[in-house]
Formats: C-alpha cells, structure tokens, sequence
C-alpha cells in the first residue's frame, strides 16, 4: 500500500498505487434540483455504447430513484454496511467545511474501502468489496418514484402537509455515470492491470484483450459502475465517450464535446468538463472554469459518497427538499453551505447556472458582462436581486462557443402561425 493524498477527505489515505494524476481530469457536475427522469441520458448511452447482445442488462449511466432504487439494487446501502462492520461506530468526519482546498470539506475519520482491511477476504486482498447478484442488476430504476414519509415508511403520504426547506414525503432522483476516479477501485483491484487511467484526460478505461473476466472491479467499485459482459466473458464500463472529449466526434469542428448522456440531457441538468490538474492531485486554479467555480469557490457541487475514498470526479448540486442527515451521508458535511448557496444564489452563481447546457461543447471559461436590475424580492425572508447579466462561455481555442442570459428570453410566435405546434 502507498500513502497518497485525499483532498476530498481530507487527509492521507491506503491505496495499492502510488498517487499519479493526469494533466487534465474528466469531471462533471449534475444538479439534481432539476433532474426529472427522463432517462434520456440512460438512452443516449444505451443506444451509443450497450445496445449489443450480452449487454441487455448492462446500464453505463443510469438514473435511479432513492432512497430505495438502486442499480444494481441496495449498491450504497450494501457497501456502507460493509464499511460500518469493518469501523463500527468510526465511520465518522470531524472538522468543519472550510477554505482549506486540501480539506474543504473537513476530515473523514473513518475507514475507506482501500483501508478497512480487517473485512478484507483473500478474494479481495485489495478492496473492500462485493459482487452482486445477477437478480440486482436486473432493473434499472427499481422502485420509481417511490416517496419516503415522515416516519421512513415508503409510499406514505403526510397529510400535515410539507415546510420549506425539507419536504416531509420525500424522494429525489440521481443521475449516475462512471466517476473516472483519481483513486479508481476497479483499477486497484484487477489483477490484471488491465485498467488505465489516461495521462491525458483521467479517463478510466479497460482494456478489451488484457481482461480475463475476473470481475474484481465489477466487486471493487463501489459505485458498481464496472459491468461484467457474459458472452464476451470480459467486463465493460463507461468510456466517458472519449471520441467526443478528443475533438473526434464529425459535429465537434476538432473541440472538445461532452459526452453523449450530457448532450442528450432534458433538464439541462447536466454540465462536463477537463479540469487542470496539480502534480499533488488538487485542482489547479482556473477561477473562471465553470467546473472550478461551482466546486471550489462557489462550493454548490459536491462529491458523491466522498468517505469511499476513490476521490470521485462527478460532483453533485443537493436537492433542497430531502433531511440533511440522508444528504450528508451520501455527500458529506458540505450539504448545508450547497443547499444555502444554492437556495440564495448570488450574482456569479445565477449566471453560471444558466450555462448548463446551451451547447455540447466542453466550456473552458466563462466571462459575464454585468445587466441591469431587473427583480427584487423577498424569499423566505430575505431580500434577493436578480440581474440580467450575460454570460458568455469560451471553448478550448479560446473561441467563444455561445452567450446567454439570466432572464429567459420571451419569443413572440408570429400570427400567421399562432395555433401551430
Ligand atoms: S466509478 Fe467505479 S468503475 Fe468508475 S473509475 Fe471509479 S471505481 Fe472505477
Ligand atoms: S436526461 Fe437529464 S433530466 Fe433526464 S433523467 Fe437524465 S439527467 Fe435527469
């Protein structure tokens, strides 16, 4: 084991690797405020990337209803109790959040999955892990739209009514993909070292003729993000369309574009981007990378079920309505500043959510151009002002890709097509 640096818990931890990190890190940001499940992304993905015999039950990105569904079923919960049986009672983070970017979130005092050793099998020397059955990975969004009440009973619905900020029946949709980890289990765990991780991006890839089907990633992931393929006896995962990331795809004109799940997304809840990377593994400064802003200053995205440890690269924005203690286990102490800045959203955080996508290309920096008042209000009692400000968003040849602005615009449908559609 080397030790190597976690920023987002905080402090040192076990991993079989020493810690290297690539120029660039593939990374994204999904705001489950506005996620309404359409599942178009889990198609998009589906009909690029699985729609192949042997993959009939294979999902690379997925979005799932929680707090029941799951895909493969019960993944979190199973891996949580794994993590709890090996730290009873120590799967704790101390701190607070702070402006510390080697611990911004505080400090994760507890076991992560490449350290909770005394569970550890011989079957699984590396990390803490399980492989789940073929029945949990059957059904991709079990349990849809399934409500949770007061009293934790599921499908109940309180007649009191609900209260700001947090819903009393509540459920929320997650939008799931393939991490690519800057400490990634699968590649850990593969005996094989049959999974990479690119120089150039941080993508996390497997490579198709060095794989035996051992499926210890499929049992190391702790995302289950890493899928087993029967026919072809190898395991697959997400390849984070890398054609595209590459400037590859016909459309791109040789930029950057996002993958196809964030091109295809209704909600506009979804927005990717390569991030710079530091020699220790932190986020260089880019202040006005959209990614950047939203993580490190703004501080509104966080990442998913950080006590891992496999220093994940999708961040999620919190849903306002569900209790903090379910929020703060899956995204850790960071929940009630996102929520806060989220829920009061400044000058800067209103126009940069206004980027999501307007355009499949990667945004590289951001520019706004202040605009006049045009709103003020009192929102649960305190004063918010809104401005139409512009915002304008940079590719990676410094070209600006497109500009919008805060105020939606209102488009006048002529008469003569006044009833059309
Ligand atoms: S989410 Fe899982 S499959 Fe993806 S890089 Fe992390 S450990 Fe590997
Ligand atoms: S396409 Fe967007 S809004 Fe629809 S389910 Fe996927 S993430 Fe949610």
């Amino acid at each position: 084991m080397s030790k190597v640096h976690n920023w987002q818990i905080g402090r040192e931890m076990n991993y079989p690797y020493p810690q290297v990190f690539p120029r660039r890190q593939f990374a994204f940001v999904f705001n489950i405020n506005r996620c309404i499940a359409c599942q178009s992304c889990t198609m998009a993905c589906k009909s690029t990337w699985t729609f192949s015999k042997g993959q009939e039950h294979m999902w690379w990105a997925n979005v799932e209803t929680k707090p029941y569904g799951g895909y493969p079923q019960f993944w979190d919960a199973k891996i949580l109790d794994l993590m709890e049986k090996a730290n009873p009672g120590n799967q704790q983070w101390s701190g607070k959040p702070s402006d510390d970017k080697q611990k911004p979130y505080g400090q994760f005092d507890g076991k992560t999955i490449f350290e909770a050793q005394n569970l550890l099998t011989p079957d699984s020397a590396r990390v803490l892990g399980y492989l789940p059955t073929d029945e949990e990975w059957n059904l991709p969004n079990i349990f849809e739209d399934n409500p949770v009440g007061k009293r934790g009973v599921r499908n109940e619905i309180d007649k009191e009514g609900t209260t700001l900020p947090e819903h009393k029946t509540w459920f929320f949709y997650l939008a799931r993909i393939c991490n690519h980890c800057s400490y990634p289990a699968c590649l850990a765990a593969c005996p094989r070292k049959a999974i990479y991780k690119r120089p150039e991006d941080g993508i996390v890839l497997i490579d198709q003729s060095e794989c035996r089907g051992y499926r210890k990633c499929v049992e190391a992931c702790p995302y289950k993000k890493s899928m087993y393929r029967g026919n072809t006896r190898v395991s697959e995962k997400c390849v984070a369309c890398y054609p595209r990331v590459e400037g590859k795809d016909p459309e791109s004109g040789g930029q950057p574009m996002e993958t196809r799940c964030m091109a295809a997304c209704i909600g506009q809840i979804r927005m990717q981007g390569l991030v710079k990377m530091n020699n220790d593994g932190s986020w260089a400064e880019d202040r006005y990378n959209p990614l950047y802003y939203m993580v490190h200053v703004a501080k509104v995205a966080l990442p998913l079920y950080p006590q891992f440890g496999t220093e994940p690269n999708g961040y999620y924005i919190p849903p306002r309505w569900v209790p903090r203690d379910y929020l703060k286990q899956m995204f850790g102490p960071g929940v009630d500043n996102a929520i806060e800045r989220y829920s009061y959203p400044d000058r800067e955080l209103l126009a940069v959510l206004q980027l999501f996508r307007r355009s499949n290309k990667i945004i590289f920096r951001y520019e706004i151009k202040e605009g006049p008042k045009i709103y003020e209000a009192t929102l649960r009692g305190r004063k918010i002002t809104m401005y139409n400000d512009t915002v304008i968003a940079y590719g990676q040849n410094g070209k600006e890709i497109f500009r919008t602005q805060v105020e939606e615009p209102v488009h006048v449908r002529p008469n003569k097509h006044a009833n059309s559609i």
